[in-house]
């Protein structure tokens, strides 16, 4: 059997540690949330968000606008998260709905206060290799490979998935590890050859049944991203048939169970970094001085 990556378990116990962390601050960490529409899915999303952050001690407000609100109130509404001195992170619910211009709103969060680490400027230092903030499911995965002393020095790590949120940070952080990383995506032309060669698999498709037995290499680390909900039984399931995966490879993340609650935690984390910047309690590198610099 391999070993299952229990994201569930060392979620708590990083909740458990923020919450600790949090309580010792001068001020509760601030975090707000921003809704747009009533799409089921966003909905539990926000409010396991908000529930997260009550868990752990910090204070949340929770912004819900009718999908006709404008562009504009939702900007005008941003400003005034970014000069709040009792919010430390904002965060914009996505996707939001189509008549939106996504760019144009992530890109008017402060990066100082970016908790999903989505602004072009902290994408930018990511690639660089020097940000405090990384998105939410990358930093999670890290944590897990590092909870369970995996190793990703010169590992050839293939991700499947290019997305903003997660194929692409997820390949700069394996990259900033050493390890050796390839991107497969709908183009790729033999996905099977591809995930053969890794000693790392990180899924992220969003396609369940894509992961077969015959695709993965004897003692694969396997982490499976995906969430697809089932839409018989309402289940979620990964993109990674687990049942027979699991015969071949080292250490397998469930779904769920796996990276979800990790993901949920690392939005906390990124947040008590944000609160401990802007109370100048963080010993500042000089990416974060000058992140707080440039737009404070
Ligand atoms: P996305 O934006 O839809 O991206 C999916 C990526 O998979 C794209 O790059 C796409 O390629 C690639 N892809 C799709 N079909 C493929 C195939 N047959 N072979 C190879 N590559 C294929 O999705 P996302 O936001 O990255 O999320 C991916 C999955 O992770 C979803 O199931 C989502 O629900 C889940 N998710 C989970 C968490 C968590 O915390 N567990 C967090 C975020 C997302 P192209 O670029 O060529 O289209």
């Amino acid at each position: 059997m391999p070993t299952i990556l229990d994201g569930k378990a060392l979620a708590a116990s990083i909740r458990r540690r923020i919450q600790e962390e949090a309580a010792k601050l001068p001020r509760r960490p601030g975090v707000a949330v921003i809704l747009v529409g009533d799409d089921p899915a966003s909905q539990l999303y926000v409010t396991n968000k908000i529930k997260d952050c009550g868990e752990c001690g910090f204070f949340s407000r929770l912004i819900h606008y009718p999908v006709s609100v404008s562009e504009e109130e939702l900007l005008g509404a941003i400003s005034k998260l970014n000069d709040d001195a009792a919010i430390d992170g904002i965060l914009v619910q996505l996707p939001l709905p189509a008549s939106f211009n996504e760019r144009r709103i992530i890109e008017s969060i402060s990066p100082a206060k970016d908790v999903d680490a989505f602004h072009p400027l902290n994408v930018g230092r990511m690639v660089q290799g020097d940000s405090v903030l990384w998105p939410c499911t990358p930093r999670g995965i890290g944590r897990l490979l590092d909870a369970y002393h995996i190793c990703v020095d010169g590992k050839t790590c293939v991700v499947i998935g290019r997305s903003e949120i997660v194929g692409k940070p997820m390949g700069l952080l394996l990259l900033q590890r050493h390890g050796t990383v390839i991107y497969c995506h709908s183009h790729t032309q033999d996905l099977a050859a591809m995930t053969r060669l890794a000693d790392i698999l990180i899924v992220a498709a969003g396609r369940p049944g894509l992961i077969t037995a015959d695709m993965v290499k004897d003692g694969a680390v396997v982490i499976d991203v995906a969430m697809n909900r089932d839409p018989v039984t309402g289940k979620f399931t990964g993109d990674v048939c687990f049942d027979e995966v699991k015969d071949i490879c080292s250490h397998i993340t469930p779904v769920p169970g796996g990276v979800g609650p990790m993901t949920r935690a690392m939005l906390l984390e990124n947040a008590l970094t944000l609160a401990r910047l802007h109370m100048g309690l963080l010993a500042f590198d000089k990416t974060s001085a000058a992140l707080l610099e440039e737009y404070h």
